[in-house]
C-alpha cells in the first residue's frame, strides 16, 4: 500500500484528499520538488531543500518546515513505503481560502503533500542510443528559475516533441537555447562543457550542479555561458540532465545527426563519474545525501 503525508499526517494514499479550493488547483499556487531515493536514501537532499526554500521564497509563501522537519518527514515517508529505487515527490500549496479570490487569503495554513513513487530506470535503448530533441521556441513566463506546479507550458512543449517523436524538446529564448522542457542543457563546443548560467530563464537543477561538480573533480573542461542557436547546431555533443534521467545524450536534434550520430566520448565519461558517484555514496551507508 501506498503512503502518502498529507498536512502532518501519514495514510494510504487513496485517503488523501485535498479541498477544490485549495489555491494549487485554482491558480497552480505551489512549489515541487522530486528528490531520487537510491537505496532507500535520499540523494542531495539538502540542494533540494535549498532550492525549495528559494522556490518557497519566489512566491512569497513562507517555508512551513525547517531542513531538518523536512528531512526528517521524508525519512520516515521513504521508511514507511519500502524505499528502495524510488523518487518523493514533495509539493507545497497556499492552501485553500473561502472563494477564488487572487490576493493571498490571509490566515490560511499551507498544503503539504509528499509521495514516493517507484523510479522508472532510463531505458537501456536510451542509454545506447542517445535521444531525439527538437527545439521549440521557450514560450513560458520570466520566473523559470522558481519550481513551481504551473507547468501548462512544459507539458505542451513536451507533448510536441512527443508528436514529433523526440523524447525533448530544447528551448530557445531570443537566440540562445535555455533548458529543456523538463531538464537542464550541456552541450561540448570545441572540447569544452558548456551549460547556460544560472537565471530567471531556466530551472537550476541539482543534476545540472553535480555535473558541474564532477567536471571539477575530474579535470574536465567547463564553463557556463550562454548557447547560441548556431553552437547548439554545431555541438559535438549535446546532453540532457536531470533527476530522474541523470546525464542523457542527444543524437538527433529537429532530425540531424548530433556528432556521428552516437553517444559522445565525453558523456560516457561524465555518465561513468555520475554513476560511481551514484555508487559511492550507497556504500558511505550514513544518512541521506
Ligand atoms: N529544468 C526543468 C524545466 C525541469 O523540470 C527539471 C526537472 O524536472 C530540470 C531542469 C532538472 O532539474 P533537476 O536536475 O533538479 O531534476
Amino acid at each position: 500500500m501506498t503512503i502518502v503525508y498529507l498536512n502532518g499526517e501519514y495514510m494510504p494514499l487513496e485517503a488523501a484528499k485535498i479541498s477544490v479550493l485549495d489555491r494549487g488547483f485554482l491558480f497552480a499556487d505551489g512549489v515541487y520538488e522530486v528528490i531520487p531515493v537510491y537505496g532507500g536514501r535520499l540523494f542531495r537532499l539538502q540542494q533540494h531543500l535549498n532550492r525549495l526554500a528559494d522556490s518557497l521564497a519566489g512566491i512569497k509563501l513562507p517555508n512551513p518546515m525547517d531542513h531538518a522537519a523536512w528531512s526528517s518527514m521524508l525519512e520516515e515517508l521513504v521508511a514507511r513505503n519500502d524505499g528502495g529505487e524510488c523518487s518523493v515527490y514533495l509539493q507545497i500549496t497556499r492552501g485553500a481560502g473561502d472563494g477564488r479570490e487572487h490576493i493571498f487569503p490571509e490566515g490560511i495554513a499551507p498544503t503539504v503533500f509528499a509521495m514516493v513513487s517507484p523510479m522508472k530506470p532510463v531505458a537501456p535503448e536510451l542509454l545506447q542510443n542517445g535521444l531525439q530533441a527538437v527545439t521549440m521556441d521557450d514560450n513560458r513566463w520570466q520566473l523559470c528559475h522558481l519550481k513551481t506546479t504551473a507547468l501548462l507550458a512544459n507539458v505542451l512543449m513536451r507533448q510536441a516533441a512527443k508528436e514529433q517523436d523526440a523524447e525533448e524538446a530544447i528551448l530557445i529564448r531570443d537566440g540562445y537555447a535555455t533548458e529543456c522542457s523538463a531538464s537542464n542543457l550541456f552541450i561540448v563546443d570545441n572540447g569544452v562543457l558548456v551549460t547556460p548560467p544560472k537565471s530567471a530563464h531556466l530551472l537550476p537543477g541539482v543534476t545540472r550542479d553535480l555535473v558541474l561538480e564532477l567536471a571539477e573533480e575530474h579535470n574536465i573542461k567547463y564553463a557556463e555561458r550562454e548557447i547560441a542557436e548556431a553552437q547548439l547546431h554545431n555541438a559535438a555533443e549535446i546532453w540532457i540532465t536531470s533527476s530522474s534521467k541523470e546525464v542523457l545524450a542527444v543524437t538527433r536534434l529537429n532530425g540531424v545527426p548530433v556528432g556521428n550520430g552516437q553517444p559522445g566520448p565525453l558523456w560516457r565519461q561524465m555518465f561513468d563519474h555520475y554513476r560511481a558517484y551514484k555508487a559511492g555514496l550507497h556504500q558511505e551507508g550514513t544518512g541521506s545525501e
